[in-house]
């Protein structure tokens, strides 16, 4: 099938014809440039709000109510839910399935599980290649969760202009223990299982935790919101507080750095991706191997030898 053809029937909400789209770009295929010229105009509508905590917590709970608020407004939503420790990337994995079966007849939900063959220092390439797929083909609301083990608040941190952190009651003083990172990276903060005793000391010890003395009108103030996930209580709240986090994003500025960070970052790693390419090829590569005896034998050392290649 023709790519332009591909795409105009992803934009059409076929689930189908997107998830094609998105292996193409997943697998690496020749066509993946292509598609990423063909939708690059049409990239950075999408509302990328990546959802972190630790496991069991509620985050797929959460993704449903989630969707089912946003969808209440009117608004298209696309779930990657990335797992760190799968070998498994493609479709959608039976849990999901399962968990998501109110909106699996829903034009304007789009699910998508993938491994994350993560390169040091963040989610792989992949995942933001992806990403940038569901923005352009047109969704209004793209959720980002990481499932499984080895998660990082930071690294979804990283993709998404609007971060969630869940936490559970009686999680206020793990958060202060290991205060590196969660804290840093939350834009709105959900205490959820706010069915069970202790939600409401546990949103005050964070409120605590978060400050808010030199808050000022240009400055946000992550909320804290009481959620029950399994019945959708506090998500009204909650996407108020994602569209609120938006407009702030838009007037301070904050999205476009934010943005430009994160381009940066993706031309960084595939700069990078193209010089290995390029070191593993014909006369690099003999070049590399000579060098590579030298420095066993001692007539190099390996600086001086990388100094070496690098300069050719
Ligand atoms: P995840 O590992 O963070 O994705 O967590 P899950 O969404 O899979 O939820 C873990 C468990 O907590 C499941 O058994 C859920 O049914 C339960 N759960 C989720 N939200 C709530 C809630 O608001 N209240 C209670 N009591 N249980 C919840």
């Amino acid at each position: 099938m023709e790519l332009t053809d591909l795409i105009t029937r992803a934009r059409r909400s076929e689930a189908r014809a997107l998830g094609r789209l998105i292996s193409l770009v997943e697998n690496e295929s020749p066509q993946s440039r292509e598609i990423d010229a063909e939708l690059a105009p049409h990239t950075g509508s999408a509302h990328i709000v990546g959802l972190t905590g630790p496991p069991g917590v509620g985050k797929s709970t959460s993704v449903t109510a989630l969707v089912s608020e946003l969808r209440r407004r009117g608004r298209t939503v696309a779930v990657l839910a990335i797992d760190p420790s799968s070998p498994y990337t493609g479709g959608a994995l039976l849990g999901d399935r399962v968990r998501m079966q109110s909106h699996s007849t829903d034009p304007g939900v789009y699910i998508r599980s993938m491994a994350s063959r993560g390169s040091l220092g963040g989610l792989s390439a992949t995942a933001t290649a992806s990403l940038r797929v569901l923005d352009g083909i047109g969704f209004d609301v793209i959720l980002v969760e990481t499932v499984g083990v080895g998660q990082s608040e930071v690294d979804i941190s990283a993709v998404a202009d609007t971060t969630i952190v869940l936490l559970a009651p009686g999680m206020g003083d793990e958060v202060q223990a290991s205060k590196a990172g969660v804290l840093e990276v939350g834009d709105i903060f959900i205490v959820n299982k706010a069915d069970q005793g202790g939600a409401e000391s546990t949103r005050r010890q964070l409120r605590f935790m978060i400050g808010g003395n030199d808050h000022d009108a240009s400055t946000w103030l992550p909320p804290v919101t009481l959620a029950v996930a399994l019945s959708s209580k506090g998500f009204g709240d909650i996407v108020d507080a994602i569209d609120s986090h938006r407009i702030h994003l838009t007037a301070s500025g904050e999205l476009e750095r934010r943005r430009t960070r994160r381009a940066r970052r993706e031309i960084e790693e595939l700069t990078m991706q193209l010089i290995r390419a390029r070191l593993h090829a014909g006369p690099h590569l003999a070049k590399l191997d000579a060098l590579a005896s030298d420095v066993v034998s001692g007539s190099t050392d390996p600086y001086s030898a990388a100094v070496e290649l690098a300069g050719q």
